[in-house]
């Protein structure tokens, strides 16, 4: 079997990251390790990718995409993924999971009023899913949304929100009604986040990241900003979610060879069997990742739902990354635990950021024992009923 890139691919390729170096200045990546999430200089940028028609390349020319293939899509996330410019990888709300479900469910107002303005990258949504009593198990979300009028009033609170600080609409899933099964009375919302009632708690992760608490206190929302019909909102997010399921490991490669450079370049570790090992070993598990990666972007470009494969790669990857920070630590030693800035940091303090960042890996965007039940149920044909933990 041989896996390539075609001819036009591999050139588009080329130009995406001859634009990048050229444009992913140094001060978009202090934004980026800054956890802070987009500030100017990152809304420059996405601003230049979103006149290109990159931020949407797969979208209808309608509607500011490119009406390219999904593999398109792929090789944007893998080189804005290894060029570390865009926070929290480079997949973004609006493009990747907003606009096509509007596509699918929206109003043609509602298509008229954001499609355009998120191709153009001039506009940001943040998911607004997790509450405290709801995560893996998202119909248990409480966040009420009350009929009323040409209205609905909202109350209730969201957790771990994570754009909401910077983006300009919130996703938001809320109950509008209370009956059983719970899954049938959720809703999907587009909320303005300025609107009067909202407020935004920051709550720092480990790792330096930003992400939020939010509180609804009587919020009023346009009835024209429900998404599709009331009470259908939790199969839209599953339709969304398989939208959000385009994952790259240009990062953990970028990562892997930073350390493996470092290593060459050191007199003592370059020549120790140990360290070879590590290496190895990691060298091994990235190009499997690689592969898992790139079969899934060929798949989604011949069928849409390639459920159980993105969960066996975010399983794969993510875990990867908390293998690829504890060798990196073990192979530096005790520098590894210098932060950047500190004298003698090797490779800037990055092992001792990744070794904070990694963790958040196995349980954001889904956890590993959530991904393991999806490849169990969708993959292998495990009744749902029993193997839950
Ligand atoms: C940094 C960060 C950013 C995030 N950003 C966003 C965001 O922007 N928007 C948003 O809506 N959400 C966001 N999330 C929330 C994220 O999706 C949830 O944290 C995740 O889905 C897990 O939910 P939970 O935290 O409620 O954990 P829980 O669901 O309470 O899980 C706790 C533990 O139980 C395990 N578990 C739960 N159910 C099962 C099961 N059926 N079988 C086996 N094990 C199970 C889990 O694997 C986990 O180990 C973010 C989270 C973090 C940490």
């Amino acid at each position: 079997m041989h896996f390539a890139f075609s001819a036009e691919e591999e050139a588009f390729r080329q130009e995406f990251s001859d634009f990048l170096r050229k444009h992913a200045t140094p001060a978009i990546l202090q934004e980026a390790e800054s956890g802070l999430g987009w500030g100017p200089h990152t809304w420059e940028l996405v601003r230049k990718l979103g006149v290109r028609g990159w931020l949407t390349p797969t979208w209808p020319r309608e509607y500011g995409g490119l009406g390219l293939d999904p593999v398109y899509r792929f090789i944007i996330h893998e080189e804005l993924d290894y060029s570390g410019a865009l926070p929290e990888g480079a997949s973004m709300v609006g493009a990747g999971m907003v606009g096509p479900t509007l596509m699918l469910y929206g109003t043609e107002e509602q298509k008229d009023q954001y499609l355009l303005r998120i191709a153009r990258g001039e506009i940001e949504f943040a998911l607004g899913y997790t509450e405290p009593e709801a995560g893996s198990d998202l119909a248990g979300l409480e966040i009420w949304a009350q009929e009323a009028g040409d209205h609905y009033i909202m109350s209730g609170q969201k957790l771990y929100n994570t754009r909401c600080h910077y983006a300009h609409y919130h996703w938001l899933a809320a109950r509008t009604e209370s009956g059983k099964p719970k899954h049938r009375g959720i809703s999907l919302f587009i909320v303005d986040l300025q609107s009067p009632g909202i407020s935004i708690r920051p709550l720092w992760t480990l790792g330096g990241m930003r992400t939020n608490e939010v509180f609804y206190d009587n919020v009023s929302v346009p009835r024209q900003n429900l998404v599709g019909k009331k009470n259908r909102g939790f199969y839209y997010i599953l339709a969304a979610l398989e939208f959000e399921r385009v994952f790259s490991v240009g990062g953990l490669r970028r990562m892997f060879e930073e350390l493996a450079a470092y290593v060459r370049e050191s007199p003592f570790l370059r020549s120790d069997p140990l360290t070879w090992q590590r290496l190895a070993q990691l060298h091994v598990e990235i190009e499997i990742a690689r592969l898992f990666a790139y079969r899934l972007a060929w798949l989604q470009t011949s069928r849409t739902a390639a459920t159980h494969e993105a969960a066996a790669l975010k399983l794969f990857a993510s875990e990867l990354w908390q293998r690829l920070a504890a060798s990196a630590a073990e192979i530096l030693g005790l520098a590894a635990q210098l932060k950047g800035g500190a004298k003698g940091a090797p490779l800037g303090g990055k092992v001792e950021r990744l070794c904070r960042e990694c963790l958040v890996q196995t349980f954001a965007a889904g956890s590993s024992e959530i991904m393991r039940g999806i490849i169990a149920t969708r993959g292998m044909r495990l009744p749902r009923d029993s193997g839950q933990v």
